[in-house]
């Protein structure tokens, strides 16, 4: 079996469902507080997990009562945390998240441990890269470790694989080493300084990426699908129609799923099939970990 190495965040989500997104000087009054595990990296080793794919996850927990349950959760999971580190006197990383009443999120984050995935760490876990088949990504923890785990996997034939979220700036020194690329519409625009509002846009924002080099991009368009790419073909591919009650982590479920599709050998259109249904289902339930479905799911889902 093909193995996956995710390396990212790992956060406690505090949500609170909001009538509209606190306005500054404003104090709201929300409801249905709770926590739920969350953190991009921990989303994606989840859905990856829970999906079907073998899970090797490289990150960062503090060393608090809500770090240990959440490893002991990933475990579940299924995922294996030998590559988890606990950082002595730090916390575990956090993200307040409003949700309004459209399904809308609005997201501020603490990195707490998440800031120590640096490059002294990641040479640790050298070994967890080279022999995955892929390496998932994303852009929570601090860049010059993911440049490295990039250049690193590029050079053992592990395929990259880069959410690049939350939206920033990124060098050509991370983007040459990356082979497929799944940014969000606003992610896109950041990266490529064009706005994607239709599909010629898509495609000359797609094209910004296979100049650096990027074999394969997936701009997501919400609840419109997705925008597939290889520089020579191009389309957008609709998603499920359901009623979306909370898009947290629909993005990190969409690439959970497409790449543990492609890792058991799925050609991409079959991935992005199995990825748009996975996601589909979690928008339809509330958080982050707790929204994203298992594969038995997902397969009744798509029959
Ligand atoms: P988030 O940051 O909320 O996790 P994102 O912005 O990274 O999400 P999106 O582009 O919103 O990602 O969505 C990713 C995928 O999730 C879409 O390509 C689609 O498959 C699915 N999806 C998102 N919203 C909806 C929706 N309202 N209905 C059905 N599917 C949806």
């Amino acid at each position: 079996m093909k193995t996956l190495t995710v390396l990212g965040s790992i956060n406690a989500d505090h949500v609170i469902s909001v009538p509209h997104f606190v306005t500054p000087g404003e104090t709201l009054t929300g409801s249905n507080y709770h926590i739920a595990y969350g953190g991009k990296g921990a989303n994606q080793a989840v859905a990856a997990a829970r999906l079907g794919a073998k899970v090797n996850f490289i990150a960062c927990i503090g060393d608090d009562d809500i770090g240990k349950t959440m490893k002991q959760a990933f475990e579940q999971d299924g995922i294996d945390t030998s590559a988890i580190t606990t950082i002595k006197n730090e916390m575990t990383g956090i993200a307040m998240i409003q949700v309004a009443q459209s399904g809308e999120n609005s997201i501020v984050i603490a990195a707490g441990a998440n800031r120590h995935l640096d490059q002294a760490l990641m040479a640790n876990f050298t070994q967890e890269i080279q022999q995955a088949d892929c390496l998932l990504m994303q852009l929570e923890t601090p860049l010059p470790a993911i440049i490295e785990a990039a250049k690193l996997a590029q050079q053992h034939h592990t395929k990259v694989v880069l959410n690049p979220a939350p939206a920033q700036q990124l060098p050509d020194e991370l983007l040459q080493h990356i082979d497929i690329i799944t940014p969000n519409e606003t992610e896109a625009e950041i990266l490529t300084g064009i706005k994607v509002t239709d599909e010629k846009s898509a495609v000359e924002s797609a094209n910004v990426f296979h100049q650096k080099g990027i074999k394969t991009v997936l701009i997501t368009l919400g609840s419109k699908g997705v925008f597939y790419s290889d520089g020579t073909h191009s389309k957008i591919v609709p998603g499920f129609r359901v009623q979306a009650q909370d898009t947290t982590a629909a993005g990190d479920t969409f690439n959970g799923a497409f790449v543990t599709a492609l890792l058991e050998n799925k050609s991409v259109d079959e991935a992005i099939h199995f990825a748009h249904a996975a996601a589909a289902i979690s928008v339809t339930r509330q958080g982050a970990q707790p929204s994203i479905p298992t594969r038995k799911e997902t397969l009744a889902f798509l029959t």
